[in-house]
């Protein structure tokens, strides 16, 4: 059952893991905490030591490197990113092997009365025999995107031991940032010189995803009109009144992250902040389709015009800003970097399953930016929470999936 890959990618993973390298919306520094250097730092040693070339550490806490082709062919990046989720307790990761998995449920050594079975995780049923990775209960694993480092990583290891495979140049990217939106920088696709590329960073063996959300961001800005409680008759504007009313105004069962599944997008109000002189609204729009996305902007617009023409005295102003786009709309026009990694896939004897992500990667903006950028599976699971855990076996098939790609960029 253990393949060549799967010491290594279970001595990678184990390691990375126990970094903490979390990142945090709330920090206006780049990277947001100075604790991914710590995992950035370690990835330039170890490339440095397996002879990858180039290695750099941007000044926008991005690792680079190089490995040299072999043969002619176009460029090719391999990204991953470096963050763990905010969402949850990423400090004093304690990565536990379970060896053969007996079909049965896993207990976690810190939180007595977790379980982690296949009736709460049913993918795991399928995994009968191989060796899952998980932590002991308090964290999450972090093997997104740990996973995706360790694959990486070992794709990497082994093409720079085996020159005789034929491949083209292959650029590594380890990004910070991912999960708080903020992965890449303007200055990464210079940097990173590919034709185009793939982040690691997707689920079960053999999905391959090119279509992501296309998203924006909605600020409303209420301001009333301040006046003392006591003496306030005809002159008292609440803004947190007109507030609740344009929430009250938009969709309710339908139209929500929580009525919406499939192709669907959403109006997601996520934060309410202010008083009764002045109250902000920060909303997300999402959607696959821009036609979509555009309808669930004016929609919201004329919520606040509405609301606005009941109280004349207030100003409601709305502020839509674009995050990122559906990569399928310049994925769609030239197809080849899909194409290349679904044949990949098949190489490894994998199906290729393609479903459209309910959120954005690294590669939408990536892909935005002119490097055409799909997402390939690692294997992970239950991410973001104490029941995340990952094959190492799945690992060792997405690795593989990383040295058929390199293969099938020289004809
Ligand atoms: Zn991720």
């Amino acid at each position: 059952m253990r393949t060549e890959f799967d010491d290594e990618l279970q001595d990678r993973l184990v390691r990375y893991a126990a970094i903490d390298s979390q990142s945090d919306a709330r920090s206006a520094t780049s990277p947001s905490t100075d604790i991914q250097l710590d995992m950035s730092r370690l990835l330039v040693q170890e490339l440095q030591e397996m002879g990858a070339q180039d290695v750099t550490l941007t000044d926008f806490g991005v690792v680079l490197a190089t490995i040299p082709g072999t043969a002619e062919g176009p460029t090719m990046g391999w990204c991953a990113h470096v963050d763990t989720a905010p969402q949850f307790n990423a400090t004093g990761v304690k990565p536990v092997v379970h060896r053969g998995y007996n079909g049965g449920d896993i207990t976690f050594a810190d939180a007595p009365e977790l379980k982690l079975s296949p009736e709460n995780s049913p993918y795991l049923a399928q995994k009968v025999g191989e060796d899952i990775i998980t932590a002991s209960g308090t964290t999450l694993l972090g093997g997104d995107d740990k996973a995706g480092v360790a694959i990486a990583m070992t794709a990497a290891r082994y093409l720079l031991q085996n020159p005789d495979i034929r491949h083209g140049p292959i650029r590594l990217a380890f990004t910070p940032d991912e999960e708080i939106g903020r992965g890449v920088d303007p200055r990464l696709p210079d940097d990173l010189k590919a034709d185009f590329a793939y982040t690691f960073d997707g689920g079960k063996p053999g999905e391959i995803e090119f279509e992501t959300f296309s998203a924006d961001g909605a600020t409303v800005t209420v301001t009333g009109v301040s006046a003392h409680p006591g003496f306030a008759k005809d002159k008292m504007v609440n803004a947190l009144h007109l507030t609740s009313k344009i929430v009250m105004m938009l969709p309710q069962v339908t139209m929500t992250p929580d009525t919406t599944e499939g192709t669907e997008g959403f109006i997601h109000v996520s934060e309410i902040m202010g008083g009764s002189s002045e109250a902000e609204i920060t909303l997300i729009i999402r959607d696959f389709e821009m036609e979509g996305l555009e309808a669930k902007g004016a929609l919201l617009r004329q919520v606040c015009e509405t609301v606005a023409a009941t109280e004349l005295r207030a100003q409601i102003k709305c502020d839509i800003t674009p995050q990122y786009r559906n990569m399928r709309y310049w994925l769609e026009k030239d197809m080849t970097p899909v194409d290349l990694v679904r044949a990949a896939v098949t190489d490894v004897g994998l199906e290729p399953v393609s479903i459209p992500i309910r959120g954005g990667t690294d590669g939408s903006r990536l892909t935005e930016m002119g490097v055409p950028c799909p997402n390939v599976f690692t294997g992970m699971q239950e991410i973001h929470g104490p029941l995340e855990w990952i094959s190492v076996q799945d690992m060792a098939l997405a690795t593989k999936v990383a040295i058929a790609l390199a293969r099938r960029t020289v004809t």
